[in-house]
């Protein structure tokens, strides 16, 4: 599955860990998110690289869920996860679990408890805070930093068996509290929490910090490169350092760090995208406004445009911004192929032919037209599509007053019915508000098919559905759901730049093989977009990118 990729400074590394012997010649990785949300695109930028680089190198890629925090983590989440993964195109060689090695981790702690690298503070957060220190501000070392190994494995020991209250105590690593890099500052390995844990209960009321437990979950499991995102680069020497003191049970693995995937107009920040759901803004983790992979596919957006888009922007050390545009552009780049063509109306108008013939039986006759089911993909057949005197055009598809350079529908003009005829708008019909209700129109009846025999030229050809035939959909229309490009880059607050018209549902016809469409598969309805059935609700659609390429545009402007 995996293209040939760009070179980058992560497959640099690698190869030349191989080259030199480091792992033997083994590459093996891990995707190792917290169960506590769903999974989104900057997630699915991290699936791609931990699956894809170590697919590349002939080695294998675990996922495991980092659930070290009992508070906010629960199993619907994994779930998800597993599920999102596969979704998008990735088999993890093995599902583990941090807390699988919680007992491992404790020995490990005991034993540098034992050794004099680790100790029992009893200090409230705020002052282990405080006395941390800052950038050129130097760090004061702890009160209860001397204690001795007799009373730390003691104490530490008492933690464990549940006789302090939550926050009373941590364990704290003893390293430096003047050193340049406040990661080494004796960093917390176990804090007090007498939660329930969604996978090992109430075995355990002390849990480990991400430091703690990551670089030793990665030894225990054979990661040769454990590649993470760029905030945790001023915490590689506190991993390298935990990883030195212990006996492990192989190589010592690697971080590699890269900047983190952000789109504009998106957050990825899970704290905030659980906000948006408990608050309702949204209506869930798979609304499709949401940037999380349940989002993006009920959306329609194909794994294979997410898996595209995220391998080709590159992987770089440098934190930076892309544009949403580009990935919509893979989206449709995908769509283009793959979506068959439809005829929908999503603002009704009526038109009316007044010279279209009636049957034997004084019924309007009903003529069918052959029509390919997508251009680009002979393969994808033909369907046919009913026609007859009365129909829904889109409503600014007529002006009765025509602005200039409309040359669409008005009084007079003649415009093709695509695939069908050509039509003269003749009168209108109004209601009592003034507004108009039906047009009216004659069609020439040698243009059957959309072309005229003596060759004259109409400037417009606009998309139809047969009233008698059409199948009712409910249509939601989505614009960004931030209107910011960077949300909160003003006031800090990315909520504050929550676009408050981000969904519109609108009620519309469409030809009636819209009735058969499969749960979430992506149609195009001509001239308006790429529109992707329900998951669930049969005959809701959501729009899921227009037709026009904007990324095009912006390079273009960018020169
Ligand atoms: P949050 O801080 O919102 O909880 P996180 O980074 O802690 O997000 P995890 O679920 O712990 O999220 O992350 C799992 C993996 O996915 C980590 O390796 C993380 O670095 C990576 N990841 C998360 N967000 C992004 C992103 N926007 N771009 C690239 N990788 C990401
Ligand atoms: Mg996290």
């Amino acid at each position: 599955m995996t293209q040939p990729v760009a070179n980058d400074f992560i497959r640099d590394l690698i190869r030349r860990d191989n080259e030199q012997g480091t792992y033997g010649g083994r590459v093996q990785t891990r995707f190792p998110p917290e169960p506590n949300g769903y999974l989104h695109i900057g997630h699915a930028k991290a699936i791609t690289v931990d699956f894809g680089t170590a697919e590349e190198f002939g080695g294998i890629c675990n996922l495991r869920l980092d659930d070290t925090n009992p508070d906010t983590e629960e199993t619907e989440y994994v779930d998800s996860i597993v599920a999102d993964i596969e979704w998008l195109g990735f088999h993890p060689a093995r599902l583990l679990h941090a807390s699988d090695y919680f007992g491992q981790l404790y020995e490990w702690a005991e034993l540098l408890v034992g050794r004099g690298l680790a100790y029992v503070d009893d200090s409230d957060p705020e002052t282990i805070s405080a006395e941390r220190g800052g950038f050129g501000r130097p760090g004061t070392e702890s009160a209860y930093r001397s204690r001795s190994i007799e009373e730390n494995l003691d104490l530490f020991r008492r933690m464990r068996a549940g006789e302090f209250p939550d926050g009373t105590r941590v364990l704290r690593a003893k390293i430096d509290m003047q050193h340049e890099n406040m990661a080494l500052r004796d960093p917390v390995m176990y804090r007090i929490r007498h939660s329930h844990h969604f996978r090992t209960g109430d075995d355990w009321c002390i849990y480990p910090t991400y430091d703690w437990a990551h670089g030793q979950s990665d030894a225990i499991e054979g990661v040769t490169h454990s590649i993470c995102t760029l905030e945790f680069d001023t915490h590689r020497p506190l991993y390298d350092w935990y990883l030195a003191q212990l006996p492990l049970p192989g190589d010592q693995p690697r971080q590699i760090e890269f900047a983190r995937l952000e789109l504009t107009h998106i957050i990825t920040s899970k704290r905030r995208l659980a906000k948006l759901v408990n608050d309702g803004t949204v209506d869930g983790w798979d609304d499709p406004r949401m940037p999380t992979l349940r989002g993006l596919r009920r959306r329609g957006y194909p794994a294979a445009a997410i898996r595209a888009f995220c391998s080709e922007v590159g992987t770089t050390r440098t934190n930076s911004r892309q544009s949403i545009e580009a990935l919509e552009s893979y989206v449709r780049r995908e769509l283009n192929r793959t979506a068959q063509r439809r005829m929908a109306v999503l603002a009704p108008l009526r038109l009316v032919i007044d010279n279209w013939p009636t049957d034997a039986a004084g019924e309007p006759l009903v003529e069918y037209f052959e029509v390919a089911n997508n251009p680009e993909n002979p393969e994808d057949g033909t369907r046919q599509v009913a026609f007859s005197g009365e129909l829904w055009i889109e409503a600014d598809d007529f002006a009765e007053v025509p602005p200039p350079k409309f040359f669409r529908l008005s009084i007079g003009r003649e415009v093709r019915l695509r695939g069908a005829y050509l039509v003269t708008a003749t009168s209108v019909d109004k209601d009592e508000a003034g507004d108009v209700v039906t047009v009216h129109a004659s069609y020439d009846p040698a243009t059957r098919g959309g072309d005229a025999p003596d060759g004259r030229k109409v400037k417009s050809t606009m998309h139809w559905v047969s009233a008698a035939h059409a199948t009712e959909i409910r249509v939601g229309l989505y614009e960004r759901l931030f209107t910011a490009e960077a949300p909160g880059e003003a006031t800090g607050e990315p909520l504050d730049d929550l676009n408050p018209d981000s969904r519109e549902i609108v009620t519309g016809k469409a030809e009636a093989a819209l009735a058969t469409t499969a749960p979430g598969q992506v149609v195009q309805f001509e001239r308006l977009g790429y529109f992707a059935a329900d998951l669930d609700a049969p005959g809701l659609y959501h729009r899921t990118v227009g037709l026009r390429d904007e990324w095009a545009a912006i390079q273009r402007r960018k020169g």
